[in-house]
């Protein structure tokens, strides 16, 4: 039967009823491993205690009250989640994408602010920054932009890894004011950026005045082993963006920055009526409360590398295989060909994963994952590779 949905997505055909930990169940009672989370933003897993007893109580007391007046939860997360990722101050939206259309208002004033009239970010081929007009247009995805022109200008592209690329932007266009990029491209692969390449950027921001700003929707809130991906590396930004993982599934987008960074947005340049509301910021404490308690971050890092040697063990002689990669719990198993079908055998198998860059099976398993199910995931993934052709 036809619904009433603008056909914007390919589905799959299930329809999940319930979840506990990793597993879904669909509504005729069969039963899944979720090796995708949502797209990562089921970082404690389905129906976490420490989450739902977050929301019905705050649902319990007050849902919205509005940013006219100060909320002491968004107060509470705010300081939370800036003290984890080293930032200064966080403003909060309600996506991945609003949390990057916050970062590149700021880029833009920081170049209006030096004169700097028609500012440019730097942006990178094979990253994914969102859906809205700003962020697609920063997107370096073809698919995504086309029949939408007129894009947004003011991106450059810049091939990723690539430090001589960036050092001629630089030296050719005095009206660069910020670099955006992915520490690990999630849509287009799970590409991971060279460390060398990330911090000699960030040499490269400072000598220029660039802001380094981060897109960490996806590897923020602990999926790669660290709190924030950049920590991982030794890498200081002076903006991060995040969303998926911190609210477990309420809507919660931040843009948070660090020094000069911090004081560029001023009272009147930003809002959003429901970013940081009481009830998304109760979601986003319990998560990062959890987070630490359980050393889910360790737990990421652990069972990573456990899901990577098993993958390696069993699939170390397949010749479909080109490359297993990623950090913690974002991990991609790139094949020599598309294999966009390996989703819905996954599914028949009773396997959740993803494909993303036509090639590469993308993993991201919520973060609570023990060891015998990332054996379970690792060995049902492996298996679904060897009877792929
Ligand atoms: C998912 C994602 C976004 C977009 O987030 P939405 O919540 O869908 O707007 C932006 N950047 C990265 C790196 C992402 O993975």
């Amino acid at each position: 039967m036809m619904s009433a949905l603008m056909q914007t997505y390919a589905r799959l055909p299930v329809t999940f009823s319930h979840g506990e930990g990793v597993y879904l169940f669909d509504t005729e009672g069969r039963r899944y491993l979720d090796g995708i989370s949502g797209i990562g933003v089921n970082a404690l897993g389905h129906a976490h205690p420490a989450v739902t007893a977050a929301i019905t109580q705050q649902a319990d007391k007050l849902v919205h009250s509005s940013n006219l007046y100060r909320i002491s939860t968004q107060e509470t997360l705010a300081n939370s989640l800036t003290k984890l990722a080293g930032m200064d101050n966080v403003f909060f939206g309600n996506s991945g994408a609003e949390a990057n259309e916050a970062a590149i208002k700021l880029a833009r004033l920081h170049g209006h602010d030096q004169g700097i009239k028609q500012p440019a970010i730097v942006v990178l081929e094979g990253a994914f920054h969102g859906r809205t007009l700003a962020t697609l247009s920063a997107t370096g995805n073809r698919k995504i932009q086309a029949g939408f022109e007129p894009l947004v200008g003011g991106f450059i592209r810049a091939p990723a890894n690539d430090i001589e690329a960036l050092r001629q932007i630089a030296n050719n266009n005095p009206d660069v004011v910020a670099f955006l990029a992915e520490p690990i491209q999630g849509e287009s692969g799970v590409n991971v950026l060279d460390t060398d390449y990330l911090l000699a950027a960030r040499e490269i921001c400072s000598a220029h005045n660039w802001l380094l700003m981060l897109d960490e929707v996806q590897t923020g809130n602990g999926r790669t082993g660290s709190p924030f991906a950049c920590q991982g590396v030794g890498l200081q930004a002076d903006v991060i963006t995040t969303a998926k993982g911190l609210g477990n599934g309420v809507p919660i987008g931040a843009c948070m920055a660090r020094g000069h960074a911090a004081s560029i947005l001023g009272a009147g340049q930003h809002g959003s009526t429901f970013g940081g509301n009481p009830l998304a910021c109760a979601a986003g404490l319990a998560v990062l409360d959890t987070i630490a308690k359980d050393s889910l971050c360790a737990n990421a890092a652990n069972m990573g590398e456990l899901i990577k040697d098993v993958l390696q063990a069993e699939l170390r002689d397949n010749h479909r295989v080109r490359d297993i990669r990623g950090r913690g719990l974002m991990i991609g198993i790139q094949l020599h060909r598309d294999c966009g079908e390996l989703v819905a055998q996954g599914l028949d198998a009773g396997l959740l994963i993803n494909v993303a860059g036509g090639s590469t099976v993308r993993l991201l398993p919520p973060l609570v994952i023990n060891e015998q199910e990332s054996r379970e995931l690792a060995a049902g993934v492996a298996a679904l590779i060897r009877n792929f052709n």
